[in-house]
């Protein structure tokens, strides 16, 4: 798995659209994928191989309204940071923007090196945001207070800093497969001496307080050399 974050660009103006991705892959740390119409946009998300950590979204799009495509991806329950890019003269189109999710906005025309910092800004947010929820199950997850409440039993357990470390990178790569390796430099970082092993006693105490049967996990699963969260399907709240 690359540390990559990757960014879906949906804009039907092609020479405009070109240029945007070359600007976002141009600081290194981004890669980009490209959509002229919602449907294409809707077929890159469908995608399981791939998971895209932000979204700029035109507002004026041939098959849909980029507000109504917004709404909709928030309503799939997609979380990552959504930048809309307007027309020059559109309040209207922004207010509503942020309404339907959108989490910042771009009107054009905009200096590229604006786009690139706006990202970068999205994301970062987003990583440390306070008010940031998740559900893992029947667990409603709030990384800022490393917390994990279960509402159907009105109780809440207390992660550890590395635990609440390993739970939100496997979320954040949206239920697909981590390698152990990964895991241990996202959460311990590139220069630690601890092993892979390491990974796994974080991983065993783990399910020692998430799962209902830590011998037949269900929401953190063993892969072959490494995790994946299934967050989905088994809530009961
Ligand atoms: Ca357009």
């Amino acid at each position: 798995m690359s540390a990559t974050r990757r960014i879906l660009i949906i804009e039907d103006d092609a020479a405009l659209r070109a240029t945007m991705a070359e600007q976002i892959l141009s600081g290194g740390e981004f890669s980009a994928d490209e959509a002229d119409s919602a449907a294409a946009a809707e077929a890159l998300l469908a995608n399981d191989n791939t998971r895209y950590d932000a979204i700029l979204l035109d507002i004026g799009l041939p098959d849909t309204n980029g507000r109504e495509f917004c709404t909709k991806l928030r309503r799939d329950g997609r979380q990552m940071p959504v930048i809309m890019v307007t027309g020059a003269d559109a309040e209207g189109d922004v207010v509503r923007g942020l309404d339907a999710g959108a989490n910042d906005y771009l009107a054009k025309p905009f200096r590229l090196p604006e786009l690139l910092a706006r990202v970068r800004a999205q994301l970062r947010t987003f990583d440390n945001s306070e008010s940031a929820t998740f559900l893992i199950g029947p667990y409603v997850f709030r990384p800022s207070v490393r917390l994990l409440q279960e509402p159907a039993r009105n109780r809440k357990l207390r992660l550890t800093d590395k635990e609440c470390a390993i739970l939100k990178f496997l979320h954040r790569a949206g239920g697909k497969f981590v390698p152990r390796q990964t895991l241990l430099n996202e959460v311990w970082g590139y220069s630690s001496t601890v092993d892979t092993h390491t990974v796994e006693t974080h991983v065993y105490r783990l399910r020692q307080k998430i799962e209902a049967d830590p011998s037949q996990p269900r929401l953190l699963i063993t892969v072959n050399g490494g995790y994946r969260l299934d967050a989905g399907s088994h809530g009961a709240a």
